[in-house]
């Protein structure tokens, strides 16, 4: 039996061969998946992961896909993509909050407000899930994901579940040093007991904020650039002219000149080439290389 036989006899629906992965990233870009699975439980994950582990194959992982962009040739390997039966919240003791690691990072700063916890305000201004938000240590208005973090469960690439607490891993800026073979499963975050008036209120400032700062209702990864030190990334972009430029239908937002944006038609290989572009004139003009802050995966046709 080939594999792909036996992966459908093991895990029906749950697998896809040739599965496109546009509808899966915020840019709405790339090919498709050599192989596909989205698992509704760990058990699944884990068998899965196991009938892999002597196969060699290469293991991408996708949350929301807000951050992450896919290149038109699409991924080799497997990429895993945890379905919404992973998207939970839970109140434990303590003031602790468990969220899957799929539901949106704005969901669970909802469930917080909801039950009178604060510090979850600025997740509900970005939009990805729970676990790209470890991952990449989201973050707005002085807060990050890591300060309220309290533990993670994750899945190795045997398929073995183990927990992790905060201070096992290194946080930094956009970003923190999770061994790659780890797949969060869920995660619990401690929040301080406030007035459900003042999280509302607060909430609705930064969302305000965001709403007067950012553009909406486009096809974009958020910010493309990490800022560097103290110089943010859009000041930077501003000072070397290059705001107005684009590639085809790949364009930089009027609004935040971080964002980029796919106006309908760019390919993955425009949005790149724009960045390159864009990289290569703040270099000219201010010394400094910027380093991305979204993801590319996949490769190019
Ligand atoms: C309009 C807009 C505004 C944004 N504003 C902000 C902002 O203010 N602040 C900010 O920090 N970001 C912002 N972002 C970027 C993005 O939303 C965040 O980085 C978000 O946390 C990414 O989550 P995701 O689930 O979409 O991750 P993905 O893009 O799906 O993945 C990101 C990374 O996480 C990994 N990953 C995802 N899930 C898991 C998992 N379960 N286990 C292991 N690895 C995993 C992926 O492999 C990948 O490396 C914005 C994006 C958009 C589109």
């Amino acid at each position: 039996m080939n594999i792909e036989s036996s992966l459908k006899k093991r895990f029906g629906e749950k697998v896809y061969f040739s599965e496109k992965l546009s509808k899966y990233s915020w840019f709405n870009l790339g090919g498709p998946a050599e192989i596909f699975f989205r698992p509704d439980d760990v058990d699944q994950l884990s068998s899965f992961l196991k009938f892999f582990k002597e196969k060699n194959k290469k293991i991408n992982i996708l949350g929301a896909g807000s951050n992450t962009l896919i290149r038109e040739g699409g991924v080799e390997g497997i990429t895993i993509k945890l379905s919404s039966k992973f998207s939970y919240t839970k109140l434990l003791e303590n003031n602790i909050i468990l969220a899957g690691s799929a539901t949106l990072q704005r969901v669970l700063s909802d469930f917080a407000t909801k039950n009178s916890l604060t510090g979850f305000e600025f997740l509900s201004c970005i939009p990805g899930s729970v676990g790209g938000g470890i991952i990449m240590n989201s973050g707005c208005y002085n807060e990050d994901i890591s300060k309220i973090l309290f533990s993670i469960e994750v899945m190795d690439s045997y398929g073995n579940i183990k927990e992790l607490t905060k201070d096992q891993i290194k946080f930094f800026y956009r970003g923190c040093n999770l061994d790659k073979n780890f797949l969060i499963l869920s995660a619990k975050f401690k929040g301080s007991p406030s007035e459900k008036k003042y999280i509302e209120d607060k909430q609705s400032k930064l969302i305000q904020m965001k709403k007067e700062s950012q553009p909406s209702q486009i096809k974009t990864c958020g910010s493309t650039f990490k800022n560097f030190n103290d110089k943010k990334a859009w000041e930077l972009i501003k000072e070397s002219n290059c705001e107005k430029m684009s590639i085809g239908n790949a364009k930089i937002s009027e609004k935040h000149c971080n964002f980029f944006v796919n106006e309908g038609k760019a390919t993955s290989r425009d949005i790149e080439e724009l960045i390159e572009k864009v990289r290569k004139q703040v270099f000219k003009k201010t010394k400094i290389n910027l380093e991305l802050e979204i993801k590319v995966i996949g490769k190019n046709l």
